[in-house]
């Protein structure tokens, strides 16, 4: 199996909840190692810019507004199927729909507010991770 890099974003409900250990232990219990971490504050702009996807959803700009909300930790994870694993270990979008032991049923406040990014396939994790972080700061 490949061994990939993938993003995570804890979100700001979660650093707010100082949860963020626990979190971090999902990830880590699952197999993924974290290979670059840092906290940071998102600017509007930064944030506007990483969800650009979503611009004509209804819910960007209260997702943005959230996303700036509080600070997060931007990791980057790597492993087998890094991208796959990362999603199985966080669980569906809505809370509500996540299955069990999933950090986003398991903490999640809300479909917004749900504790943990993802990036969804291995070409936008590389995207992703070049947004977020300098080559210098990924360290195996
Ligand atoms: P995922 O994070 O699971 O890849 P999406 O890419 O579809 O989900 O959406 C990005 C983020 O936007 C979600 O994680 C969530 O924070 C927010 N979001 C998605 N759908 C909704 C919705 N219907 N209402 C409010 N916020 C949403
Ligand atoms: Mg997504």
């Amino acid at each position: 199996m490949p061994i990939q890099q993938t993003l995570s974003i804890i979100k700001p409900d979660a650093t707010r909840r100082n949860i963020t250990g626990k979190i971090i232990a999902r990830l880590e219990d699952s197999g993924l190692r974290v290979v670059a971490q840092k906290r940071i504050h998102l600017s509007r702009e930064m944030a506007e810019s990483f969800y650009e996807v979503h611009k004509d959803r209804p819910f960007y700009n209260d997702l943005v507004s959230f996303m700036i909300s509080g600070p997060v930790v931007v990791q980057v994870l790597e492993g087998e199927e890094a991208v796959t694993k990362n999603r199985d270990v966080m669980g569906a979008t809505n809370p509500a729909e996540a299955a069990p032991n999933t950090i986003r049923k398991d903490f999640a406040e809300s479909i917004e507010a749900n504790s943990a990014h993802g990036s969804d396939s291995e070409e936008n994790a590389k995207n992703e991770i070049k947004f977020l972080f300098d080559d210098s700061e990924i360290v195996g």
